[in-house]
């Protein structure tokens, strides 16, 4: 009688483990431990059996009946978590959420300022980082030996290349394929070899513009500059001109905007002037007008350089630079 229990627990023990679902273990449950199940049965017939072979048979049935009902139980729990189970896949399972990322805010700067000036005809062009003195300085009229090249200050990679200081070495390549009229835009990176700061680092990104045409004047400037603003900013901004030297234009102006932040009347921002640099510009020297080819007796030009990065802090209010590049996931996601 022992070794028809323990035969029926082993077997019992094998059907459960094989069950794939709810249902069929319903069905074994039924079979062996239902009112006419297999170990019912035997438990029915322990009254006919001497006293101590009816304990011994007794308590291996309890101990049989104990172990199916675990078994079924950790069974039911596995059929019931499939995705938990490798042999079972379930496609309609939701899946984890993966976090999506968007575009840095200097780049969505960029784009906003490419769809502007795209709006007003100008074509993008891009170029190399790392360039020879020749595009970078001497085309520029930037001899060698001239001060202006300690104010833009670089990295010098081994043999006769550097890191640009400015995108301008780009509008020299552009324009060795191309004839006035022209109206370019380059953005890109540029790098400057100085101390970081909250308003400076070592790289940052700029766009220039340049147009040649006959008969464009500072006037053409002006108009460019503030319509462009009036774009980003999604109002009228007034700008100044100040007189200001850089040798590839004649005569050149550092261009201030009214402080957004406190609409000119004064903040720690604009540091209470009302107004705050924000780029550079100017009618294009008639010398780099010829070093690209172009007759300063019948065309002229005009050319302009704005921080992007700088731009983007003007609009959002952001106070350090070196946040854009910190890769701060609290910081990034803001925008
Ligand atoms: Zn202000």
């Amino acid at each position: 009688m022992g070794e028809t229990v323990e035969k029926i627990r082993q077997e019992a023990l094998i059907k459960v483990q094989q069950a794939e679902t709810i249902e069929e273990l319903r069905g074994l449950s039924v079979r062996y431990l239902g009112r006419k199940g297999a170990l019912t049965r035997v438990l029915r017939q322990l009254q006919d059996l001497p006293v101590d072979e009816r304990r011994a048979v007794g308590q291996l049935a309890n101990r049989a009946k104990r172990d199916i009902v675990l078994a079924m139980d950790e069974r039911r729990e596995e059929v019931q978590r499939p995705l938990e189970n490798a042999s079972v896949l379930e496609s309609t399972w939701p899946g984890s959420a993966r976090g999506l990322g968007h575009l840095h805010p200097v780049t969505q700067q960029i784009r906003i300022a490419e769809d502007i000036f795209c709006s007003m005809g100008f074509e993008v062009v891009t170029g190399p980082e790392l360039e020879s003195p020749k595009y970078n300085f001497d085309l520029l009229n930037i001899p060698k030996d001239h001060p202006a090249r300690d104010e833009w200050d670089t990295f010098y990679i081994e043999g006769e290349l550097l890191l640009r200081t400015h995108t301008s070495p780009v509008q020299l390549r552009a324009m060795e394929k191309r004839k006035p009229p022209v109206r370019l835009i380059v953005p890109g990176r540029v790098f400057r070899h100085e101390a970081t700061d909250p308003g400076h680092d070592t790289m940052f990104y700029h766009l220039e513009g340049l147009v040649i045409d006959r008969g464009v004047s500072a006037a053409n400037l002006m108009a460019t500059l503030k319509d462009f603003l009036r774009a980003v900013f999604q109002r009228s901004v007034e700008i100044r001109f100040r007189p200001s030297f850089f040798p590839f234009v004649e005569p050149g102006y550092e261009v201030d905007m009214q402080c957004q932040l406190c609409g000119g009347t004064g903040c720690s921002v604009c540091k209470q002037t009302g107004w705050v640099e924000l780029l550079g510009a100017g009618t294009v020297h008639p010398t780099v007008l010829r070093n690209m080819g172009v007759d300063p007796r019948e065309y002229s030009g005009f050319a302009f350089g704005i921080g992007m990065d700088r731009l983007m802090m003007l609009r959002h209010g952001v106070n350090d630079i070196r946040l854009l590049y910190s890769g701060d996931l609290r910081f990034l996601e803001q925008f």
